[in-house]
């Protein structure tokens, strides 16, 4: 497919905000894509070149763009920053220049995909000069509206408003004409974490005209493979021991340590090394993933190298754990808060940190030992596997303690030791539940400590947009800040709470930084706000904040249908998706208990 045909789609999907509209055009359009284009083309309709995991970032600032506009319209600079300036979106600003331009536009979806890869994968020196080049020569040749999308892709503003279970939702439609088959591919889609995988091997069936039970095989053999992140489970909440109990009568209870998600995958590619006791050099490879599936191994080189030396030690083939990594004081053995172990992910400094704040691993899961996929075992055999190879710590890699209780008296005496050490609470396990990536159900419950004082409890928030503060509030251009829930059902977002107070000056001021970068030039597409509501400045869906607040009431007006009672913000979720924020459903659990 040309890629001036494509864009027609990606404009009538943006100019919708119906969901089933967005799911039928993405469904006509699979319809006319090889296997292959759908690949490319998946990505590209999440302004991405490949998934996360695979960390291929552009590199490509806004003033860059406007430079490689200039030069590929022959405009003055000056012209398209103002121009830029009006219009604060960058794609309308190449779409009304370009507007008349003698273009065939004859470039497929795939050259087009091809280019971009090109202009992302330039790196090092003069690399800036290059990816400018490389882009005003593709914008040459493309129609006016292919490039206003095209133009939106290296800058991260694509906002097309749907995510990866749209297009899984497209994908059943056009296999069954119905959303039935979603939960199916999205549960291969959670171990594999590329939608572009997904969409190639859909329309291959399709293309093959094979039977449905072939394709229900397929997906069913889509197990774990060492390097490709799984995405992680992720734990729900009750309001008290009484629930916990009553909901997971068979528990392990662990300590829930306030850190960082560490998914690692060690292994030999090679297979199982006979004499690897006695041989120096090490043939295990190690990938280390965060919750949202980045690739975090160049910044925990400790884990990386316990890792080795666990695969060496007990000779393995290879093994995936899931864990969470704390830094802490080598001096006092205390943790840092969670503050402190993020400072990790800037990148530089790696060497100094980890001398300063170590990170110490608590492995609580392992999703894959020795050639063979765990996640549909009960959790208490995958407590043995790490039983056994974990019973003494490897490095920096702990084994979570774990402890089985029945009633609530134990829970409650185990919640209060941990949190009197210092930790944030307790993890709730149940034994004989498989792993189900990606998924938040009650096979995991969290319990903090602020779920004792009356209903307070924190929630993590998207933040929707913003209000122009008047008179004292002006000081910090924000007066208040709109949140909302993520609604995984229908893939948008629904508001909680317009916050106006609870932030000091200088999480005021921070807040208003961060919103200024991630500024909307109208709202998205898939936010539904209540007219009341409409916020002076939207914001893309990136920000995650932590909300504290006393109490969740229902409410007429959010669109959640819930609101909440004195908010304030504990600090922003850099760790998380917006995607990963609470659901409706969450806020229904936690007010009618
Ligand atoms: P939350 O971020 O509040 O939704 O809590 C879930 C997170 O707690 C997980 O994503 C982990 O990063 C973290 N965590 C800490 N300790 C544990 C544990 N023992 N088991 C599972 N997750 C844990």
């Amino acid at each position: 497919m040309l890629f001036k045909d494509f864009s027609v789609y990606l404009q009538k999907i943006e100019k919708t905000t119906l969901r089933l509209e967005i799911t039928d055009l993405l469904s006509q359009l699979f319809s006319k894509l090889s296997p292959t284009e759908g690949k490319l083309a998946s990505y590209l309709l999440l302004g991405q070149l490949a998934p996360n995991y695979q960390g291929i970032e552009f590199n490509l600032a806004t003033k860059t763009m406007i430079k490689v506009v200039s030069r590929a319209y022959n405009l003055p600079e000056e012209e398209v920053k103002k121009k830029y300036k009006e219009i604060g979106d960058l794609g309308e600003v190449v779409w009304q220049v370009a507007e008349g331009k003698e273009t065939e536009g004859k470039l497929s979806i795939e050259e087009v995909y091809r280019h971009l890869y090109k202009v992302a994968k330039e790196e090092g020196e003069g690399s800036v000069e290059r990816k400018q080049y490389l882009m005003a020569e593709l914008l040459k040749q493309l129609d006016p509206l292919s490039s206003k999308y095209v133009v939106r892709i290296p800058l991260g503003k694509l906002r097309l408003g749907f995510s990866q279970l749209t297009i899984l939702d497209a994908l059943s439609w056009r296999l069954v004409g119905d959303k039935s088959w979603r939960p199916l591919l999205e549960k291969a889609y959670n171990v594999r974490s590329d939608i572009g995988i997904i969409v190639e091997m859909i329309l291959n069936h399709l293309q093959k005209k094979e039977k449905l039970e072939v394709l229900k095989e397929l997906l069913a053999k889509m197990t774990v493979q060492s390097g490709i992140p799984i995405r992680p489970a992720l734990a729900s909440r009750l309001p008290s021991f009484e629930e916990i109990i009553a909901k997971l009568p068979q528990a392990g209870v662990e300590p829930k340590y306030d850190g960082l998600r560490t998914q690692i995958h060690a292994w030999r590619e090679k297979g199982r090394k006979k004499d690897s006791l006695f041989s120096k050099e090490t043939d295990v490879k190690v990938k280390i993933f965060s919750r949202n599936l980045e690739d975090l191994t160049p910044m925990f080189p400790e884990i990386k190298e316990s890792a080795i030396e666990l695969v060496e030690r007990s000779n393995l083939q290879g093994v995936i754990l899931d864990s969470e990594s704390i830094s802490f004081d080598p001096q006092t053995g205390r943790f840092y808060p969670f503050q402190e172990t993020i400072k990790r992910k800037r990148k530089y400094n790696v060497a100094e940190l980890r001398r300063q704040r170590p990170v110490r691993t608590y492995v609580f899961d392992i999703l894959y030992f020795d050639g063979e996929d765990l996640l549909t075992q009960p959790l208490s055999k995958r407590r043995s596997y790490l039983n056994k190879i974990l019973a003494k710590p490897v490095g920096c890699l702990n084994l979570t303690p774990q402890h089985l209780v029945k009633d609530k008296k134990e829970m409650e005496t185990l919640f209060e030791e941990y949190v009197s050490a210092g930790l944030e609470g307790i993890m709730v396990k149940k034994i004989d539940s498989v792993y189900q990536a990606g998924a938040r159900n009650f096979n995991w419950v969290k319990f903090k400590p602020s779920a004792l004082t009356s209903v307070e409890d924190t929630f993590d928030l998207v933040v929707l947009g913003w209000y122009q503060g008047k008179g004292k509030r002006n000081k910090f251009g924000i007066g208040a800040f709109l949140v909302g829930v993520y609604n995984p059902r229908d893939d948008n977002y629904l508001t909680v709470s317009k916050i106006g107070t609870g932030l000091t000056d200088d999480q005021w001021r921070e807040l208003h930084k961060r919103c200024l970068e991630i500024k909307a030039p109208h709202k998205p597409a898939n936010y539904v706000v209540p007219k009341e509501l409409a916020c002076d400045f939207w914001t893309e869906p990136s920000l995650v904040v932590e909300i504290k607040a006393d109490e969740i009431t229902r409410s007429p007006l959010h669109t959640s249908g819930y609101a909440l009672r004195f908010p304030r913000l504990v600090r922003f979720r850099d760790d998380k998706l917006p995607t990963q924020a609470t659901t409706p459903e969450e806020m229904k659990e936690m007010m009618e208990g």
